[in-house]
C-alpha cells in the first residue's frame, strides 16, 4: 500500500505506543478491543498526543486525513490496544457534529472528545428497533427552548462509562402511510441529566459490556440537537458510513491471527497465504473509503461492503483458529475461546449482514 511519510511516521508512533505499553504490562492485547477495552489512561494518552481527533480542523484537531486516521487505527486494532472509551467519539460523534452540528455544539463537546474527557455511547437499537432503525419509538418532545426525551435504548455498548450519549430519537409523530424515515432527529444527551437510567446487561462472555439505557422526560438543550429537526435518517445513513467502514470490521480477530500465524507449522501455508492475500484486498477497501471521506464524500455502500466482507474473513479467521488451537499453546486456546464468545455480535452489530446484503442490492438495482 503506498503511503506517504507521515502515514508512516504515525504508524511507528503507535507501534512503540503499544510495544511500550505492553511491555510494562499496562495492557494485555485482546480481540475486539475497540469494544471491549475500555482504559482512560491509554485514552488519555493517544489524546496527549493529538490522536484522537486527528481528522478535525483547527482548534479541535490536527486536520489531517482519514487515510492518517487509518494509519493509527489499523495499528491499535493490530495491537489489541485498549482503545473502547474513545473509538464511538472518534469515528462517528465527532465527525457528525463537525459536519452537522451548530458552532455552539462543537466548541462544547469536540474539545472534550479529543481530550478524551468526554466518553460517547450510541443510543441507536430499541427493543423492536434494530435493523429496522426507522421504527424507533423513543421521542423527543419540545419544551421551552429545548426538548425532553422519553424512550429506551437497548445493547447501548460502554453506557456505564460515557457521560454523553448520542440519541436518535422521534421528534415527529409518524402519520398514517408517511414513510417511517420522515420525523427522525439526532439529539446529544447528558449522562448525569436527571431521568437517564443504565441498566447493565452481562453477555454470554460473562462481560458488562451492553446496556439498556431508559430516558424519563429527559431536558435536552436546543442546541444538542444535532442538524436539521426532522431529517436525522439522512444524517443517521451518513454517519453508518463513519460506523461501517473501518478497519474493526476486519481486524477484530486479528490479535488471534498473529497467534495462529505463529503456528505456522501446524496450519496449512497456502490456506495461511489465502489469509494474507484476503486481508490484502480488505485493506485497500478500508484505504479506498478513507480516500472518499476524505474527498468529502459518504461512502454508504462501500462501507456496507467493507463491514460484510470484513465480517466474513473475521469469521474464517476464528474457523481457522478453531483447527489449529488444539495442537496449539494455551494462549491461543485461551484467546480463541474469548474471540469465540464474543463473535456472535460481529455481524449483528453496526447492521445485520442480511440488511447490508440487502442495502447493496437494492443501491446497485437501483443505479
Ligand atoms: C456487540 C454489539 C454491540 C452493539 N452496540 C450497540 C450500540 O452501542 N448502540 C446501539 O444502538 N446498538 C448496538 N448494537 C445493536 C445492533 O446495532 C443491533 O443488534 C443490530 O442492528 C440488529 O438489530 P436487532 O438485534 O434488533 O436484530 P433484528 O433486527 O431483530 O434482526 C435479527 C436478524 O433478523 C434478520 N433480519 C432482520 N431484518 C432483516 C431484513 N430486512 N432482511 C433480511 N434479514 C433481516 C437478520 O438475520 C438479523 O440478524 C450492538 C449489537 C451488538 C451485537
Amino acid at each position: 500500500m503506498v503511503q506517504d511519510q507521515s502515514e508512516q511516521a504515525l504508524r511507528e508512533e503507535v507501534r512503540g505506543l503499544c510495544a511500550d505499553w505492553r511491555s510494562a504490562g499496562r495492557y494485555v492485547p485482546r480481540a475486539d478491543s475497540w469494544l471491549r477495552s475500555p482504559d482512560l489512561a491509554f485514552s488519555k494518552e493517544l489524546a496527549a498526543r493529538g490522536l484522537i481527533g486527528l481528522t478535525w480542523p483547527a482548534p479541535y484537531g490536527r486536520g489531517l486525513g482519514y487515510v492518517h486516521r487509518l494509519a493509527v487505527t489499523e495499528e491499535l486494532l493490530r495491537a489489541g490496544a485498549p482503545v473502547a472509551l474513545h473509538w464511538i467519539a472518534d469515528r462517528q460523534i465527532g465527525p457528525a457534529i463537525l459536519r452537522h452540528g451548530n458552532e455552539q455544539l462543537q466548541d462544547e463537546i469536540l474539545p472534550g472528545i479529543a481530550a478524551a474527557d468526554v466518553v460517547f455511547c450510541l443510543g441507536l437499537s430499541e427493543p423492536g428497533a434494530g435493523s429496522d432503525l426507522a421504527s424507533v419509538r423513543t421521542r423527543a418532545v419540545p419544551d421551552g427552548d429545548g426538548f425532553r426525551i422519553t424512550g429506551r435504548k437497548i445493547w447501548t455498548s460502554g453506557a456505564h462509562h460515557a457521560t454523553h450519549a448520542y440519541v436518535l430519537a422521534r421528534t415527529t409523530p409518524r402519520a398514517e402511510g408517511a414513510r417511517p424515515h420522515a420525523g427522525l432527529s439526532e439529539f446529544v444527551v447528558d449522562m448525569s441529566a436527571p431521568g437517564v437510567e443504565v441498566s447493565p446487561i452481562v453477555d454470554m462472555t460473562g462481560e458488562h459490556h451492553f446496556n439498556e439505557v431508559a430516558f424519563d422526560d429527559v431536558p435536552v438543550a436546543a442546541h444538542r440537537l444535532i442538524g436539521t429537526r426532522d431529517d436525522g435518517w439522512r444524517q443517521v445513513t451518513e454517519q453508518l458510513a463513519f460506523e461501517r467502514g473501518g478497519p474493526e470490521r476486519v481486524l477484530t480477530t486479528y490479535p488471534l491471527l498473529v497467534q495462529v500465524l505463529a503456528e505456522a507449522e501446524v496450519a496449512d501455508q497456502a490456506e495461511l497465504g489465502g489469509f494474507v492475500a484476503r486481508l490484502a484486498v480488505l485493506r485497500r477497501l478500508c484505504r479506498h473509503i478513507a480516500e472518499l471521506l476524505d474527498s468529502g464524500a459518504a461512502p454508504v455502500q462501500e462501507a456496507a461492503t467493507c463491514k460484510l466482507l470484513g465480517n466474513a474473513f473475521e469469521r474464517d479467521v476464528l474457523e481457522l483458529a478453531r483447527r489449529v488451537a488444539p495442537t496449539g499453546p494455551p494462549a491461543l486456546r485461551a484467546a480463541l475461546s474469548q474471540s469465540l464468545l464474543a463473535s456472535p455480535g460481529f455481524s449483528l452489530r453496526g447492521g445485520a449482514s442480511e440488511v447490508l446484503l440487502s442495502m447493496i442490492t437494492k443501491a446497485e438495482v437501483a443505479a
